[in-house]
């Protein structure tokens, strides 16, 4: 049976999550989303950590970086996808 936990342990359980410094699995990043999404948690700047389509961490994984028109462009260098952020 799977323990129910509360949105406060939730919440503290993701940002000890986003506390390790090394390079986050793209499965242990769908793990905590989905957690975060069953306890309606915002991952805010969180979700800036990975690229969209492959879950990858971009801060190991960073391609092209560019600035255009508001918009804060990263390459994902496994994917090749553009995430997109305003700024
Ligand atoms: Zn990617």
């Amino acid at each position: 049976m799977k323990k129910k936990i509360t949105k406060k342990e939730a919440q503290d359980r993701i940002i000890e999550f986003f506390r390790q410094a090394e390079e986050i699995e793209p499965k242990n990043f769908r793990k905590i989303k989905r957690l975060a999404m069953s306890y309606n948690i915002k991952l805010g700047n969180y979700r800036k950590i990975f690229c969209k389509e492959c879950y990858s961490d971009i801060r190991y994984h960073k391609g092209k970086v560019r600035i255009k028109n508001m918009h804060k462009i990263v390459e994902c260098s496994k994917c090749g996808f553009l995430n997109k952020w305003k700024i």
